[in-house]
């Protein structure tokens, strides 16, 4: 296939093009406006290889996107590219419901004309895929059952409803005009190349750095995890066989609170990079919880596992080790990003 790809140049969506590349014969074209939270280092091998094409483009610019379609004629869509950090959307809402409702709007239009144009077998084998998140469903108490693809939305924060709008619009896509759109809603990812403004990155730089470790409220916040490449693979899946007008739920059923998260990193450096003062835990600060915090993420990932034929392959602690040894080896990435690039001093949030 040739698919296009959007925002991949970011965390999820370079995980996806190097796995396209290492792991398959399709050929991609990457869109991206390479923002702050972009990397071009993260394509690794796959940024020079053949197969991979990267634009610098605005996906809220129709005209451009409307002769990336013309001249590149994708197969499929694979669309990651997002304003992605709710701390962000709480300080400016503006740009997420720019990129992510405008901008995913003008690419289901500019798809939409290119897919009208096909011939009838290519037009019955396009597809549309919509990367979302598990944080559209809202949050879960303590006892409820995990999210499914049949939860009702109920999005809390500036960016869990830009990017419910963007998946309505998706839906509308399909329903109205028949475009052979889909939706996959995953949970919160860790990984190599997450951005350093993330809870587990964050915390992962500031305890190799023997900095304080902040965790909202009392850390009882609870997420799923789900390592960065499985996601990939599972994403690569569901362009290969998603069916038009389907959800996949995506999770890999590792709820961790994110004072277990910061603990985990603790003991894993310790054991690989110890500290002469002392445990990394002595550095763990509670500070005010962001406003509006949902209290838990958690997907049954069954119907997902079984449509797409996949399981993640990594648990949390196997995760959490190549991770923490990731951020280790990678030094002068993230060193670069904190110096040139990065002066905030934001908190690390698990989503
Ligand atoms: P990210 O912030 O790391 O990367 C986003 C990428 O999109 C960047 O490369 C950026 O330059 C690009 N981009 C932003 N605005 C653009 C625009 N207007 N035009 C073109 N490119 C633009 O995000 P991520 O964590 O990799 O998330 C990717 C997608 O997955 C997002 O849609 C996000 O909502 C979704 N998602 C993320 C998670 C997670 O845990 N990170 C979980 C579930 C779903």
């Amino acid at each position: 296939m040739r698919i296009l790809l959007t925002g991949g140049c970011g965390f999820i969506g370079s995980a996806v093009v190097r796995h396209l590349i290492r792991a398959t014969d399709h050929s991609v074209v990457n869109i991206d406006k390479l923002t702050y939270a972009a990397s071009k280092d993260a394509l690794e091998e796959a940024h020079t290889h053949p197969r991979h094409t990267l634009v610098t483009a605005d996906i809220t610019d129709l005209a451009t996107m409307q002769q990336v379609f013309a001249t590149h004629r994708p197969d499929a869509v694979m669309h990651l590219a997002a304003e992605s950090h709710v701390d962000r959307s709480i300080d400016g809402p503006a740009v997420f419901i720019q990129t992510n409702v405008v901008g995913t709007f003008s690419l289901l239009e500019a798809a939409r004309a290119y897919w009208t144009s096909l011939a009838p077998k290519a037009k019955a084998a396009f597809r549309f895929h919509h990367i979302s998140t598990d944080e559209v469903f809202g949050a879960l108490a303590p006892n409820d059952p995990p999210f499914t693809e049949t939860t009702p939305y109920d999005p809390r924060s500036p960016y869990s409803a830009s990017k419910a709008a963007s998946d309505h619009l998706v839906r509308a896509w399909h329903h109205t005009y028949g475009l052979p759109a889909f939706v996959t809603n995953t949970t919160n990812n860790y990984g190599p190349w997450h951005f350093p403004e993330k809870l587990i990155p964050l915390v992962t730089i500031n305890a190799i750095e023997g900095r304080e470790l902040p965790v909202y409220g009392d850390g009882s916040n609870q997420r799923d995890w789900l390592f960065v490449e499985d996601h990939a693979e599972a994403l690569v899946r569901a362009v290969e066989h998603g069916q038009p007008g389907e959800t996949y739920a995506i999770g890999a059923r590792q709820p961790r609170s994110n004072l277990q998260v910061v603990q985990a990193i603790c003991g894993v450096l310790d054991e690989l990079h110890p500290d002469p003062a002392g445990p990394r835990t002595r550095l763990i600060r509670y500070v005010t919880d962001r406003p509006g915090h949902d209290f838990r993420y958690e997907i049954d990932a069954s119907h997902a596992m079984r449509a797409l034929d996949w399981q993640p392959a990594h648990d949390f602690d196997r995760g959490i080790r190549r991770t923490v040894g990731w951020y280790l080896d990678h030094q002068s990435w993230w060193e670069d990003i904190r110096a040139r690039r990065y002066t905030g001093q934001r908190l690390g949030t698990a989503a």
